[in-house]
């Protein structure tokens, strides 16, 4: 058994691989938080993330990693002030903008793409195509 001791009120706890270091009282505190968080964005949806922090008591930095992990999202223009980790735009929910995620799935399939040997009938059908629009011009 690996004992912890709490990140927020500093208790020594039996630590059971949860992924917030935080011991069962402070983890069912912060679980009712987002009870609170949850409901207050439901309930104004076009609250921001200072905002919702100042009604609800609880810091940005946690609501912010609710957020990353897609436990919660904001609605569209109330500027939730989180950044796609890829390339800094404005995202409302999760680590990147629907561009990069999209991208890395781009970036995969071009791996995918590139180990395949190019057939060569597929070039001369574009040399074709490119000639015939010289000649419409
Ligand atoms: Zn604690
Ligand atoms: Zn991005």
């Amino acid at each position: 058994m690996e004992v912890r001791s709490c990140r927020n009120c500093g208790k020594l706890y039996n630590y059971l691989g949860r992924s917030t270091p935080l011991c069962p009282t402070c983890m069912n505190v912060l679980e009712e938080k987002f009870q609170v968080v949850k409901e207050y964005i439901r309930d104004n949806p076009g609250a921001n993330i200072t905002m919702v922090s100042d009604a609800t008591e609880v810091s940005v930095k946690i609501i912010k990693q609710w957020v990353r992990e897609e436990r919660l999202s904001f609605a569209e223009g109330s500027g939730v002030g989180l950044e796609c980790e890829s390339c800094g735009a404005n995202i409302l929910t999760g680590r990147f903008c629907a561009n990069c995620k999209s991208k890395v799935q781009n970036d995969l399939n071009n791996i995918v793409a590139q180990n395949k040997p190019k057939p060569v009938e597929e070039t001369r059908k574009k040399d074709t195509s490119a000639k015939m629009r010289f000649l419409d011009n």
